[in-house]
């Protein structure tokens, strides 16, 4: 798998080392009471009663960060033998693997693909990021159902929480309208200030890419290195002509086509039951394979799906039917993927 999620949170806890031969038991029994502080004390010594600590911070929040910090600093104030601490704080970056999904054109469904493969692949386990980069209509926080403003700390976005998934939008940033005229530059340093947010120990992000080949695919591909991308189109031919577009784009810089979802194929009728197929059906998985590509699997459009959207309630996080498809294209997703 291509460069991601190597030392995602994962990190080496290191004994105690006291260089100076001062007696340092009170400190670490000290530190040895603070709950968070486990493994992350990559140095600690006691000289003239400073005590010296180095922490091993990786993939710890910027909240996360300060609270291990204020939790020594208090456990060690009870220590009568120390007087002042010198704390310093060292990280190793934290690798993502980073889905992009992608569409040829909007209204085919990626948003509402994008949010509940990203719940899915929470429920299965891993930690994950939705980064909303659809300049066009950042729809996340509506269907996630946290409209939120996101804070600052150190001078970096946190992240929101909604269904087990951190989410970042755009238009947690800026008004409704106000992204759409963005050129190349502000539409690139906007989703820097997204990917680069607060993540913690996320291993994963899911991005929601506008629709078709702009600036946005453009910046992502070339500065952050996607693991693979993932397309989503319905299954008539036009719109199958469009995420070809969207896949060669992928292909030409590289960034390897982790499968293609077909959406609102097929519906049944809440009255009658009987199922027909408005936009055909089986047309992505025909050109999966005419495009060799994965076929990573097929979501009916129905009511259930649209009304849970724009309730701010995907279904991936509930128990029906739906959920148990999204479940299976995560599951395909991640064998695709490889461990993390
Ligand atoms: P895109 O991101 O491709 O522009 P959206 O995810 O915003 O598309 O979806 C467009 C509309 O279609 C939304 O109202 C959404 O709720 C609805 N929708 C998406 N997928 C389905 C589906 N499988 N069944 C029913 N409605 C769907």
């Amino acid at each position: 798998m291509g460069g991601g999620g190597k030392n995602s949170g994962k990190r080496r806890s290191r004994p105690y080392v006291a260089p100076m031969s001062e007696d340092t038991a009170p400190l670490t029994r000290a530190l040895d009471a603070v709950a968070a502080a486990a493994g992350r004390v990559a140095s600690a010594r006691l000289a003239g009663g400073i005590a010296s600590l180095v922490l091993d911070a990786t993939a710890l929040s910027a909240h996360e960060r300060g609270a291990l910090e204020a939790d020594i600093r208090d456990a060690l104030a009870r220590v009568p033998e120390v007087t002042e601490v010198r704390i310093a704080q060292t990280a190793e970056k934290v690798e993502r693997t980073i889905v992009a999904v992608g569409s040829g054109k909007g209204g085919v469904g990626k948003s509402t693909v994008a949010a509940n493969l990203a719940v899915a692949l929470a429920r299965a386990g891993r930690k994950v990021g939705l980064v909303d980069a659809d300049i066009y209509g950042p729809s996340q926080p509506r269907i996630m159902g946290n409209a939120d403003r996101p804070e600052m700390a150190d001078k970096q976005i946190v992240p929101v929480a909604a269904h087990g998934v951190r989410l970042l939008s755009i238009g947690q940033l800026v008004e409704p309208g106000a992204a759409l005229a963005w050129r190349g530059p502000m539409a690139a340093s906007a989703l820097g200030q997204l990917i680069e947010g607060d993540w913690g120990d996320a291993e994963m992000l899911v991005v929601d890419l506008p629709p078709g080949t702009g600036d946005i695919q453009l910046s992502l591909i070339q500065k952050w290195k996607p693991a693979g991308a993932v397309i989503v189109s319905t299954p008539q031919d036009l719109a199958l002509i469009d995420a070809t577009r969207a896949i060669d784009l992928f292909r030409k810089m590289n960034v390897p086509i982790l499968g293609l979802i077909e959406n609102m194929a097929g519906y049944a009728c809440p009255h009658c039951g009987e199922v027909s197929d408005p936009f055909g059906s089986g047309g992505a998985e025909a050109a999966a394979k005419v495009l060799s590509i994965p076929f990573l699997g097929r979501i009916p459009l129905t009511m259930a799906i649209r009304a849970a959207s724009d309730a701010g309630e995907p279904p991936a996080a509930g128990e029906g039917e739906e959920a148990a498809l999204f479940r299976d294209i995560a599951g395909r997703l991640m064998e695709r993927l490889g461990p993390s």
